[in-house]
């Protein structure tokens, strides 16, 4: 099973209208990728895509978000059932974005990973370190800390549903990218802690994705090395033909 995964996030950009245009114009320019695409979108244009992209072999849609508890009193709130009553296959959760804007720590990460994959979602987890903590030579420790806490409670068979994001803060919307070694190393270390705490099988067959400042220009050589299986792209997934040829960078 190939573990090559390009996918966007879109966040708070593009009116429905505009991504309906915007997807239709990457299904007519890759209409047979060779990597799974997976476009995380904003919710209200969840079904849009879903219906846009399905019969579409490898496209698949992301939510950016979901609520921890199954149903209730929690206004403005997405539940896990909800989108997968839509046909949606995946949720992004984690993101920095969250972490830093909405006081989504570990724990509740945790709960959120628990009921997407309990209800059969299978979540893209983002984890990442901060500037200061890089430039202390501590990132190793701090995302280590995010994969155990997240990820550790897990059984094996949740396991193998989850992908993973490296998203160092640092080079999220920075136009700073971290360098091809750097991402392979996290990777590496990332695919080591899944070894030991779910075994070899698992780790290998985990999608390790980097985000950070890809870019069409940047995005084969990051792809190119071993432990880096594609991409989590967030302004460059926002212009067809930039995200196209990301997608054809893929290995
Ligand atoms: C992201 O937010 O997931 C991301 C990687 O953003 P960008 O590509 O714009 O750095």
């Amino acid at each position: 099973m190939s573990r090559s995964i390009v996918a966007g996030n879109w966040k708070m950009n593009t009116t429905p209208s505009e991504g309906k245009a915007l997807v239709q114009k990457i299904l007519s320019e890759v209409p047979q990728p060779g990597t799974r695409v997976i476009f995380g979108v904003p919710a209200i244009q969840l079904m849009q895509i879903q219906q846009i992209v399905s019969g579409h072999a490898n496209y698949a849609v992301a939510a950016q978000n979901i609520h921890e508890k199954e149903s209730g009193a929690y206004t403005g709130e997405i539940s896990a059932a909800m989108l997968v009553d839509a046909g949606i296959e995946y949720v992004i959760l984690g993101h920095s974005e969250r972490r830093d804007y909405n006081g989504e720590d570990d724990d509740l990460i945790n709960l959120k990973l628990t009921t997407a994959l309990e209800h059969g979602l299978k979540p893209i987890y983002c984890c990442g370190e901060k500037l200061d903590i890089r430039e202390a030579g501590n990132q190793e420790v701090v995302v280590g800390r995010q994969i155990e806490q997240a990820l550790y409670s897990l059984d094996p068979e949740q396991m193998k549903q989850v992908v993973i994001a490296y998203e160092p803060v640092w080079a999220i919307g920075t136009g700073k990218t971290a360098t091809n070694e750097q991402a392979q190393q996290m990777h590496a270390y990332i695919r080591r802690m899944i070894t030991n705490q779910f075994g070899s099988d698992i780790a290998n067959n985990t999608s390790i994705l980097y985000g950070g400042s890809v870019k069409p220009g940047n995005a084969a050589e990051l792809f190119a090395e071993s432990d880096v299986d594609g991409g989590l792209v967030g302004g460059a997934s926002l212009d067809a033909a930039g995200f196209a040829a990301i997608i054809r960078a893929a290995r």
